[in-house]
């Protein structure tokens, strides 16, 4: 198929200062089930997206963080598409070229939380679990914080027909569970078929979490992250 110059997507020029570097990942619920995609990590930039100054939210791989080890603090520059489908993405902006990375530049580390250094790989986020978190709290206190993850939620509303599906974001934390600024927030619901509906009650972020001691090394107000999982890590 030959595409006419007008459909094909121009790439945008983007530069600035990174002031959030977070996990990039995506969560697909079917009532009490659920998945996550581990996409790569989101950018937030504070500079020029094309002809705009403004914040912007791009995606980057998990070969680019390898490579780069993005952090809060650091210039960057680049080319991005727009995303193609925004419902199940948090970023505006993905497939970028040109990447240009800066040493980083912040003369003062600040004492977590919220941590700002370079995230761990995604494997330690998997191992490590999440607990809800309230949208307000990611809001206010957590955007800057790598333990803080913004998830496109896809959610098949009946399995017996999974064309029928919904759209939303939900908000959670990887981080230490003494972190002093975490709020769960209300329980999360999750429509299913006919009108029926399935709370994820606080045993599932228990579950989730309590293989992290409750005071465990991260909160100590160090941002120094192992760069392998534990061995009783598995990939799946
Ligand atoms: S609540 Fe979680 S995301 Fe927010 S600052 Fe604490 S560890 Fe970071």
């Amino acid at each position: 198929m030959t595409l006419l110059k007008s459909q094909v997507a121009e790439k945008i020029p983007w530069s600035g200062v990174l002031i959030s570097v977070q996990p990039r990942i995506r969560l697909s619920r079917s009532f009490d089930q659920r998945n996550h995609s581990y996409l790569g990590y989101t950018l937030r930039v504070r500079g020029r997206i094309g002809s705009e100054a403004r914040d912007s939210l791009l995606g980057v791989g998990e070969g680019a963080h390898a490579k780069h080890h993005f952090r809060v603090g650091n210039t960057a520059s680049g080319d991005a598409l727009p995303l193609a489908d925004p419902r199940l993405e948090t970023v505006e902006f993905y497939k970028i070229s040109n990447l240009k990375v800066s040493v980083h530049e912040v003369d003062e580390e600040t004492q977590p939380p919220p941590w700002r250094g370079a995230p761990p790989p995604l494997p330690v986020y998997r191992q490590r679990g999440h607990r809800r978190l309230a949208a307000r709290t990611y809001q206010d206190k957590c955007t800057s914080c790598m333990w803080g993850c913004k998830m496109a939620v896809e959610m098949i509303i009946d399995q017996w027909n999974p064309s029928a599906r919904r759209y939303r974001t939900e908000t959670f934390c990887y981080g230490p569970r003494s972190c002093p600024l975490y709020q769960s927030g209300p329980a999360r619901k999750v429509p299913g078929r006919h009108g029926m509906s399935y709370t994820e009650e606080d045993w599932v972020d228990d579950g989730a979490t309590s293989h992290r001691s409750f005071d465990e090394y991260y909160s100590q107000g160090t941002t120094e992250i192992p760069r392998h999982p534990g061995p009783d890590f598995v990939e799946v």
